[in-house]
């Protein structure tokens, strides 16, 4: 696929690489919304959330263990952070490869704010 997380997991484009496992990668996000921002990304192309399907439960789980070890790394885990997946134009998903945002190191504010779509 010629997309750019597939491209960052082949490593076709470079990336602060912060994991590399068969299945996952996860690296900086280049326009950090909070002084820790990551993204964890499966290497196979999903488009959305909306791509997972039965069989993919232990993907799924991966993401979230591997967002879990990386906040622990950064020291995150204990003040807290925020795990979120947007989904097509609602949830605001601008790159259409399924990733987790890991968001934390200072408080982050309300769970939403509304913006226009
Ligand atoms: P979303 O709106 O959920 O699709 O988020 C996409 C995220 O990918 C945004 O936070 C972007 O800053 C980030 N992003 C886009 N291109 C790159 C890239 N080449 N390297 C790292 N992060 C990226
Ligand atoms: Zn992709």
């Amino acid at each position: 696929m010629d997309c750019v997380f597939c491209r960052i997991a082949r490593k076709e484009i470079p990336s602060t690489l912060l994991h590399d496992d068969p299945d996952v990668v996860a690296f900086e996000d280049i326009h950090p919304r909070a002084k820790v921002h990551v993204l964890v990304v499966p290497k196979r192309h999903l488009a959305t959330a909306n791509e997972l399907g039965a069989g993919d439960e232990p993907l799924a789980g991966r993401l979230l263990v591997v967002a879990s070890e990386i906040a622990k790394r950064r020291r995150i885990d204990s003040d807290g952070y925020r795990l979120i997946v947007n989904c097509n134009r609602h949830g605001g998903q601008e790159v259409l490869h399924l990733h987790l945002h890991l968001l934390g190191g200072e408080p982050l504010g309300a769970m939403i704010s509304k913006r226009p779509v």
